[in-house]
């Protein structure tokens, strides 16, 4: 079977449409190998990785582990390969296409998001949207694949962003502001004062 063919019906699978291709010759570099296999502690790890860079038959009950061990190493070999200039350019192409949404902030104006992990370990949690307008985060859009955030890590979209300074927005000018009748709410109002208390106790 040709090399890389794993890879290749990985990215086919639908919900992995937003996962850019990265070449088995980035996987294979030494350094990255070896924190593969010896430093992420996932089982089968020789097996997952023979897997994942050259599509081996697997047989038996360790199959499933086998095929989750490619699959979480292909997700941290991802998060670092779009951190590279070719990484990016894959990730800029998808988000040309508006592939992760658009800021649901309506002050934000339909902003292109990015996507993002809260952790850089796996299996911790999903992916999420950050809007480089307001610089928060969001859920995917409906009907997303949930992919794990590991795939990206927590640093992609500040890195891609410093490298991609021209389409970095400014902050919005607008916000909204609650009003009442038309009248701005008052600072002491019992609704403003129970929304700082609260918030300055989380
Ligand atoms: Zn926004």
């Amino acid at each position: 079977m040709a090399v890389g063919g794993w890879i290749q019906k990985f990215l086919k699978l639908s919900c992995n449409e937003y996962l850019v291709e990265v070449p088995v010759a980035f996987i294979t570099e030494p350094l990255l190998r070896v924190w593969l296999i010896e430093d992420t502690h996932r089982p089968f790890p020789k097996e997952g990785f023979k897997l994942l860079c050259h599509d081996t038959n697997q047989s038996g009950n360790r199959v499933a582990i086998i095929e989750e061990t490619a699959q979480i190493f292909y997700y941290l070999s991802h998060a670092r390969y779009i951190t590279t200039k070719e990484g990016m350019r894959a990730m800029k192409r998808k988000y040309d296409f508006e592939l992760f949404g658009t800021c649901p902030r309506v002050h934000c104006e339909n902003q292109p998001l990015l996507p993002v992990g809260l952790h850089d370990s796996p299996a911790k949690s999903y992916m999420k949207c950050f809007c480089p307008k307001c610089r928060d985060i969001y859920r995917p859009p409906p009907g997303s694949p949930a992919l794990d955030g590991a795939a990206f890590g927590t640093s992609f979209p500040h890195l891609f962003l410093q490298n991609y300074l021209e389409i970095c927005p400014h902050k919005p000018q607008n916000s909204y502001i609650p009003r009442i009748s038309g009248f701005k709410i008052h600072k002491d109002a019992p609704e403003l004062k129970h929304y700082h208390n609260t918030s300055n106790t989380r």
